[in-house]
């Protein structure tokens, strides 16, 4: 085979000596080539290895993202950290906060307004409803009524204006009531087609004073009448018709006045005091240790 190979070659060579080396040379580097392919391996693997490839990507790429993950890893860590504390911090208050608010709520359930029911009322004695406690430092009523009329002689005498007192208070209104229509009845020939009445609830010292006791007002243990309206239209005040004494009106509310005594504990008008020059006041108050005496002034 290499023989046929180098007699091709020469034939063409032995026409042109001269050309000969430079034509030759090349040939027989191809020939070397073809008839020694081992040697050419080791070649192969030389460029294959391009150093450059690989010194390209590992300077660049590689010192960058060391020094990336380097930076965050150091700081994310204190981030995370930071973070995860908040969030579990939060994550605690906002579950604190709620238990806080569901304790009030469950404490303000249960808080159940306790009053007592008032004979008068059901008896159908007086015309009342039940009103939400009252509380104002030392005064107040757990049980108070807003009474608008009274029962007398099988009709409900309207008051003028609502009051709010206790049920003694409120007991105690039908009889008295009853007593002056009947009064007003016999000696002024109307009877009453209404009771004026005044101050009731009031959280005040007695005689508004500054200091001293606490008047029954402020425990809606009293009620003050100012006076009376006759079906006839009459009006029967205490300011105007207390004096002079003989008269009919004067006659009448001096027996309103009496009658007081029997169904009050404290019934305070004109000859009592200047205060009550307008008014009859009366209540329900203790007087003595047994709660037994009555003022009747
Ligand atoms: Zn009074």
């Amino acid at each position: 085979m290499r023989t046929l190979i180098k007699l091709l070659i020469a034939l063409p060579l032995l026409a042109h000596p001269v050309a000969a080396q430079d034509i030759f040379q090349p040939l027989q580097d191809m020939v070397d080539e073809l008839t020694n392919p081992p040697p050419r391996p080791p070649r192969t693997p030389a460029p294959k290895a391009p150093v450059a490839v690989a010194p390209e990507a590992p300077p660049v790429p590689r010192p960058r993202p060391p020094s990336l993950p380097d930076v965050p890893v150091v700081e994310a860590p204190a981030v995370p950290d930071a973070a995860e504390e908040a969030v579990d911090e939060q994550a605690v208050e906002e579950p604190v906060e709620p238990e806080v608010e569901a304790k009030p709520e469950v404490e303000a359930k249960p808080e159940r307004v306790y009053q007592v029911a008032c004979p008068a009322v059901i008896q159908g004695l007086v015309e009342a409803e039940m009103a939400p406690p009252l509380s104002e430092g030392i005064c107040g009523e757990q049980s108070p009524l807003v009474v608008t009329g009274v029962l007398s002689k099988g009709r409900m005498v309207p008051l003028s204006s609502p009051v709010t007192t206790n049920c003694q208070m409120a007991s105690a209104l039908p009889d008295w009531v009853e007593t002056v229509d009947g009064y007003a009845e016999t000696m002024l020939e109307s009877r009453l087609a209404q009771v004026d009445t005044g101050t009731s609830y009031m959280c005040r010292n007695r005689y508004s004073a500054e200091n001293g006791f606490t008047s029954e007002h402020g425990f809606a243990n009293a009620v003050d009448v100012t006076g009376f309206t006759l079906e006839d239209g009459r009006s029967i005040g205490v300011e105007g018709d207390w004096m002079p004494a003989a008269e009919p009106e004067g006659r009448l509310l001096r027996l309103a006045h009496d009658a007081a005594c029997g169904d009050f504990m404290t019934v305070l008008g004109p000859e009592a005091n200047a205060e009550h020059h307008d008014h009859l006041h009366l209540d329900m108050g203790c007087h003595g240790q047994s709660c037994t005496t009555r003022i009747c002034e």
